[in-house]
């Protein structure tokens, strides 16, 4: 004996769990995306060598610690040194 409330209760249910895997899936796909330009902006131009955390002087310039290639934000595609996040803290907090 079927429950007209269960009968409602899954056509509801249903396509509600069915739009949040789709939702999921086309988020998955942007983010996927959107890492794999900004990993493509932030790798040697010679070599491929992620450039993440690299020290940046001044004038925007680099050095790939891979190769030796010199390169230029500007080059790379990126704003600023922000971009290739800041590197990681040296002196302890404490
Ligand atoms: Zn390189």
């Amino acid at each position: 004996m079927t429950s007209w409330a269960v009968v409602g209760a899954t056509s509801f249910v249903t396509p509600l769990i069915l739009a949040l895997i789709a939702r999921d899936l086309v988020l998955g796909f942007f983010l996927k995306r959107g890492m794999h330009v900004f990993l493509s902006h932030t790798t040697c131009p010679g070599c491929k060598y992620q450039l993440i955390g690299q020290t940046v002087d001044e004038a925007g310039g680099l050095r790939c610690p891979e190769c030796g290639r010199p390169t230029t934000l500007t080059e790379l595609g990126l704003d600023g040194p922000d971009d290739l996040l800041p590197e990681a803290p040296t002196d302890s907090v404490g």
